[in-house]
């Protein structure tokens, strides 16, 4: 067998109880045979980003690790999406679930379906603060840390859980 990796995902959700959306796809996340070592941080509430006729977003940040390789890692992740009934409506818009892959070990990875790090990690505050429960002193490819990214954007969230 190969490599344990440890990958960090974003997840997000404003529809259907938000909140139970995102704690069940945490013990999914937790009971799934093919990931290990799950850390979860606090969980947040934040303002949409894009259309602003929408529900506000619950938001956290899952770590786990994996010897899946990224693309086989996205499969699980947006099979995990389709069965909280998530439907593709409008850009940046309403979602039951969503799960973003955020860093996969420090790999840097461009293909059509994939983009790690993820490209707009480094500026979402609902997703640097969740992230910086974890891993503040994480370093990017580029050399800087998590904490220099949390530093450039303004805490705009609530905290609604903690302790995970
Ligand atoms: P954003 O990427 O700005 O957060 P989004 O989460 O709303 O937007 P989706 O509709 O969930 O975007 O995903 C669109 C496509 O993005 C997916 O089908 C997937 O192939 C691709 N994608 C590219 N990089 C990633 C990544 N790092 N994590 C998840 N999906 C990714
Ligand atoms: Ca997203
Ligand atoms: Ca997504």
């Amino acid at each position: 067998m190969g490599f344990w990796i440890q990958a960090f995902v974003g997840l997000g959700s404003n529809l259907h109880e938000p909140l139970q959306q995102v704690q069940e796809a945490i013990q999914e996340l937790k009971g799934h045979r093919k990931l290990r070592n799950i850390q979860v941080s606090d969980i947040y509430a934040s303002k949409p980003v894009g259309p602003q006729d929408q529900p506000d977003f619950i938001n956290a940040v899952a770590s786990l690790e994996t010897q899946l390789g990224p693309h086989d890692l996205l499969d699980l992740l947006q099979s995990m999406e389709q069965l909280h009934g998530r439907l593709r409506k409008r850009h940046w818009g309403e979602r039951t679930l969503d799960l973003d892959l955020l860093t996969y070990g420090h790999a840097e990875i461009r293909t059509p379906r994939l983009t790690v790090p993820h490209p707009l990690l480094f500026e979402r505050s609902f997703v640097l603060y969740p992230f910086n429960d974890l891993a503040p002193d994480f370093i990017f490819n580029n050399g800087l840390t998590l904490s220099h990214y949390l530093q450039k954007v303004a805490f705009d969230l609530k905290t609604v859980k903690k302790g995970n």
